[in-house]
């Protein structure tokens, strides 16, 4: 990207919409661009690294790195708590890098209300049923989990009104494109 100043940029989207994949593709388009890797309570699904889909931590640990102010932001989603580290947001965006976060719309508005400078980027789906049909797909987790985040889906809808822009995931590479001419 040529634009000088450097940001934050934060990209939600309901849980199927298919953020994995459009944000796969942005970062091996723009390797300016850094992303942060979250800190959860959620146990790694299969196929899951420490350090690389997210720092898997107990409650008791994540709870200890909330009462010494290191997340910028956290959220409690679906049951299971998540978490961006201040100090590599702070560290890269001094580097001069572009910083990345994939968090749901609670993180995302308190992001957008300490930092106001940040880019706050939805991830919708073309239709509401090929979201359901995706998230049900999906085959990873219990019908109890896909139920729960269902719930979530319609909340983050709704939160998704307060972000700079909606982007519809119709095509990854339509997705990307919309998402590099906003930042
Ligand atoms: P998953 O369990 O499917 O990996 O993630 C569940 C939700 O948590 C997704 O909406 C994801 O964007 C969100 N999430 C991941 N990391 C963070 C984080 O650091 N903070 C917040 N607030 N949400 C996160």
């Amino acid at each position: 990207m040529s634009n000088d100043k450097k940001k934050l940029i934060v990209i939600s989207g309901s849980s199927g919409v298919g953020k994995g994949t459009v944000i796969k593709s942005l970062l091996s388009r723009n390797s300016d661009i850094k992303l942060s890797i979250s800190y959860t309570t959620r146990l790694p699904r299969e196929g899951e690294e420490e350090g690389v889909n997210y720092f898997f931590r107990t409650k008791d640990e994540f709870m200890r790195a909330v009462e010494n102010d290191e997340f910028l932001e956290w959220a409690e989603f679906s049951g299971n708590c998540y978490g961006t580290k201040r100090k590599f947001v702070e560290k890269s965006l001094n580097n001069g890098e572009h910083v990345l976060l994939e968090i749901d719309t609670q993180g995302a508005l308190q992001i957008k209300n300490k930092m106001p400078e940040a880019v706050l980027l939805f991830i919708a789906p073309p239709s509401y049923e090929e979201l359901v049909a995706r998230l049900r797909g999906r085959k990873t987790e219990t019908e109890e989990a896909i139920q729960k985040r269902l719930n979530f889906v319609e909340f983050e809808k709704e939160n998704s009104k307060y972000f700079d822009h909606i982007i519809i995931n119709d095509t990854v590479e339509n997705a990307v494109s919309q998402i590099e001419k906003y930042i």
